[in-house]
């Protein structure tokens, strides 16, 4: 049993929690995104894919638009940056990171906003960055943008979120799995930390990448599926409910008594 660590860390879990698994990069790699769809769609599971923009064609938009009708609104999708890009000549790779001003990360923000509406039609208002790297411009681009969601990795440095909700992603699942060997064990403590950590009181965020995936993460991601589809203490979800529901809770702990 190799989640026997996250299994344990449910079971002692004193709320409900909340997951969802954010999958990025779709545009690259269909063959093994096509896996990772069937998988899903075989444990009945949610999946809210990270599309880039630039990189979707009109074969694939097609497959992931029939795909989300027969979902029963199990498959989400949203923004990936636009192409994909790095634009910084020094330090870690960013897509929007300080080497674009705000009108630049503007433009490219709403190109992307433009191509994904033309080829999926309905989009949700969610805006993952490459990398999960973005600045305080990226903010100011998304508002004016009319996006609503940052996801990022919840270590990421703090932004002024200027009013958008921040979901992020807890578990990089191909950080312990890709080479040079997978570490089954480690995921699954992180995993546990996570439950630990989250107790019900934010989301729980797994982020896959599935060009990086083989058959060995296949195997692995159906045993996840299948303990959280059963445990009695997990809710899985797609991110576009979670935000429905906190944007709810807010309206009404400010609404006037009646
Ligand atoms: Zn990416």
């Amino acid at each position: 049993m190799p989640f026997s660590a996250l299994s344990a860390a449910l079971d002692a879990a004193r709320t409900d929690i909340t997951v969802f698994f954010r999958d990025d990069d779709a545009g690259w790699a269909d063959e093994q995104l096509t896996t990772l769809l069937d998988i899903f769609e075989e444990q009945r599971a949610p999946i809210d894919l990270a599309v880039i923009p630039q990189a979707l064609r009109r074969e694939l938009a097609l497959d992931l638009c029939v795909r989300r009708a027969r979902s029963r609104s199990r498959l989400g999708l949203h923004q990936h940056g636009y192409s994909h890009t790095n634009h910084e000549t020094a330090g870690r790779k960013c897509e929007f990171g300080p080497a674009r001003d705000a009108e630049q990360q503007l433009k490219d923000v709403k190109a992307g906003q433009m191509r994904l509406r033309a080829l999926l039609g309905r989009v949700d208002p969610i805006f993952t960055p490459p990398w999960n790297r973005c600045t305080q411009a990226t903010v100011s681009a998304l508002r004016a943008a009319s996006l609503q969601v940052l996801s990022r990795d919840h270590g990421a440095a703090a932004l002024q979120l200027e009013g958008l909700q921040h979901l992020p992603v807890h578990v990089d699942w191909c950080k312990w799995t890709s080479t040079p060997a997978p570490d089954w064990g480690a995921l699954d403590q992180q995993l546990a930390l996570a439950v630990e950590r989250a107790d019900g009181s934010e989301p729980l965020g797994v982020m896959l990448h599935h060009a990086a995936m083989v058959d060995a993460d296949w195997q692995a991601l159906r045993e996840l599926l299948g303990l959280l589809h059963d445990h009695s203490s997990v809710r899985l979800s797609l991110m576009n409910e979670l935000i429905v529901a906190q944007r709810c809770i807010a309206a009404q702990q400010s609404a006037i008594p009646i």
